[in-house]
């Protein structure tokens, strides 16, 4: 049985899971590719490399400055970054506020093994460093336990990457 995750439009989507977990290619199966926000995206803009990390900053600027732009509009934004800092979650949740739209948080917990497979295996660019994933998983781990009081409106875990894989978005429009 697939997993149907309802959704709230517009609402400021939260994509939390790390490298290799399958964000971006969940994100791009449910959602249009308007509504996806990645900091990779935007760090290529300021940098032409989506892995230079030296651009986070710029790229986290641009990012919370486009979802401000389309959340004023109303609009479906999803933000497709690992976000398994509290603070970059509690960013996104206050940046939902601010708008007024709920705060959705989709969880991808995938196994590290599968992850690290993943990110050996993928083409364009150096694979994420071992200790970097590892410190992503812990954080991960972390976030499971405060999600839910974190000013979520809702939170979905997708338990591995079957659930990832086959997972689709309902989504609801909210009256006014
Ligand atoms: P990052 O945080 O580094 O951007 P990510 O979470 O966005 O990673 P993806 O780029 O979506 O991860 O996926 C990583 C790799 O795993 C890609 O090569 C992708 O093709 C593969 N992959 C993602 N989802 C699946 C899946 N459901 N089944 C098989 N392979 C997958
Ligand atoms: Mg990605």
């Amino acid at each position: 049985m697939s997993r149907l995750l309802t959704v709230p439009d517009p609402a400021l989507v939260v994509l939390v899971g790390v490298a290799g977990s399958g964000k971006s290619t969940f994100a791009r199966r449910v959602f249009a590719p308007t509504q996806v926000l990645s900091t990779d995206a935007f760090r290529a803009m300021v940098t032409d490399d989506p892995a230079d990390q030296s651009a986070g900053r710029a790229a986290f600027e641009l990012l919370h400055r486009v979802a401000a732009l389309r959340l004023a509009g109303g609009r479906l934004t999803v933000v497709d970054a690992t976000n398994t800092w509290p603070d970059a979650r509690a960013d996104l949740v206050d940046l939902a506020r601010a708008h007024a739209v709920p705060a959705v948080a989709v969880v991808l917990d995938v196994p590290p093994r599968v992850c690290a497979e993943r990110n050996r295996s993928r083409p364009g660019g150096p694979p994420v460093p071992e200790p970097v994933l590892r410190q992503q998983r812990a954080r991960l781990r972390a976030a499971l336990a405060t999600l839910a009081d974190e000013g979520f409106a809702m939170v979905h875990v997708l338990d591995g990457p079957e659930e990832v894989g086959s997972a689709t978005v309902e989504l609801v429009e909210r009256a006014g």
